[in-house]
């Protein structure tokens, strides 16, 4: 496939537009956090930023740029969609109390219509801001600085029309906890082409005519105990640019799973298949994400386990091998689809090259482990399946997941292609019982297994970056 732009090629462009403007590049965080007990996975591009928003100083100074590993699970039952991932990598800049509005909106024009950046259509694009409430005023500034940018290209933006005052839903960050950062953001979208869906349709509709495709986050609010909001001594910003979806667009491509970075999965998968990936798109899909995350945070140190991270990195590794065995795949997954992520990316995370051999022990171990029980666990299921009415015993799956190593997601998604539910509540019970049977007979405190609890893995920042 011939590309217009690859993502080595964007994130090039965004790292040297940046540093020509006085930033300093740093390198991805691990997808692991170091600084955040409460969170099992980077979720968002601020995430590993979040302790020098707050005011700590950088080592490699006031104005940065980075792209960062992000991981989330809290979509992952549309994976298998045009649109949505598990695994994706975030582009942004940084000002530590160097800049502001001032500054930022002048430069994401620049670097969404001119020619060192993306050199959109001006009259293709758009824009949201706070709109204001009973608690913190318009955010007026970034208008007025909109209206000058879009007075550039002679185009007269107005409010309604081509900048859209939204409410905190849409144009808020933070803070993360009661109190703390916060501030209102701007988000810039591309217009896709087609008609709109509606006479609400506008930028923020989830429609796809109105492409997002950055976020610029004002940080100049603080929340105080007592409810009020104080102006920030130290105002930041933090941007976001979803890399994928960036590329999609500019490509003109239909999928994320088109771009570069995972078109050779897909490819790979058709290789070892003999299908074509059009008749099984899900299950490509599936397997192309899937593969790609497990990759990515095998390189971080995750290895496979019955709790927390590791079993996050379990069901992944586990759902893309019943994939592939459904596209009608034997042989292990694992080297050759590793071996397209590694060239793909390893010239950005470097980590892919140096942990070769952890992450190849990790996903092959994990795959000839589950190989062992997975036919008898496919049988077991079928006759399960055949038994249930409506909705299969939580003991039943507990039995699939003890014995056959079937997380509850996969017994779950399993039953649904079947049309039937499973009792997660019972599940969960007869997994504590188990628990608490081998913790008594070990002698050990009480762990924190647990084996399901999506919620637990979703994003715990709200207004998280997209
Ligand atoms: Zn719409």
């Amino acid at each position: 496939m011939e590309y217009r732009i690859t993502a080595s090629q964007l994130r090039q462009k965004y790292f040297d537009f940046f540093t020509q403007r006085g930033h300093c590049r740093i390198a991805s965080a691990p997808t692991v956090p170091d600084n955040d007990p409460t969170a099992l996975f980077i979720s968002a591009g601020m995430q590993p930023l979040v302790p020098y928003i707050m005011g700590q100083p950088h080592p490699a100074g006031r104005r940065l740029v980075n792209v960062q590993k992000c991981f989330r699970t809290s979509d992952i039952d549309q994976v298998g969609n045009t649109t949505h991932l598990t695994f994706f990598e975030m582009l942004g800049n940084w000002s530590l109390g160097a800049y502001f509005k001032r500054e930022m909106i002048p430069w994401s024009w620049e670097f969404l219509t001119g020619k060192e950046g993306l050199a959109l259509d001006p009259r293709r694009l758009y824009v949201t801001v706070f709109a204001g409430d009973d608690q913190v005023e318009k955010d007026r500034e970034s208008v007025d600085l909109w209206r000058e940018q879009f007075a550039r290209a002679g185009i007269e933006a107005v409010e309604g029309e081509r900048i859209f005052p939204l409410g905190r839903a849409d144009n808020w960050w933070g803070p993360v906890g009661r109190t703390g950062p916060c501030g209102p953001d701007t988000e810039m979208f591309f217009d896709a082409g087609g008609v709109p869906c509606g006479s609400d349709c506008r930028p923020g509709c989830s429609c796809g005519k109105y492409v997002e495709i950055w976020n610029d986050v004002f940080m100049e609010y603080e929340k105080k105990a007592d409810g009020t909001w104080g102006r920030l001594v130290q105002q930041t910003v933090d941007t976001g640019m979803g890399l994928a979806r960036v590329l999609t667009m500019l490509n003109g491509l239909d999928s994320l799973y088109d771009i570069d970075t995972l078109r050779p999965l897909v490819d790979q998968i058709g290789r070892m298949s003999g299908r074509a990936c059009e008749r099984h798109a899900r299950s490509f899909r599936i397997v192309a994400d899937h593969a790609n995350a497990a990759c990515h945070l095998a390189a971080d140190g995750v290895e496979p386990a019955n709790i927390e991270r590791g079993y996050v990195l379990r069901r992944l590794i586990r759902r893309a091998v019943v994939h592939a065995r459904r596209l009608g795949i034997e042989q292990s997954i694992w080297a050759p689809l590793f071996e397209r992520v590694r060239d793909g990316e390893s010239e950005v995370y470097p980590e892919l090259e140096s942990r070769a051999g952890q992450i190849l022990d990790a996903l092959q171990g994990e795959e000839e482990q589950f190989e062992r029980t997975l036919k008898e666990g496919l049988k077991r299921f079928e006759q399960v399946a055949r038994r249930s009415e409506e909705t299969i015993e939580g003991e039943r799956a507990f039995d699939l997941f003890a014995t056959y190593g079937f997380p509850l997601e996969m017994t779950q998604e399993l039953a649904q292609e079947r049309g039937l539910a499973v009792d997660a509540k019972a599940f969960q019970r007869a997994f504590a019982r188990h628990q608490e049977l081998s913790r008594r007979s070990a002698g050990q405190p009480r762990g924190a297994a647990h084996p399901s609890g999506l919620g637990d893995l979703s994003d715990h920042i709200p207004g998280a970056l997209q």
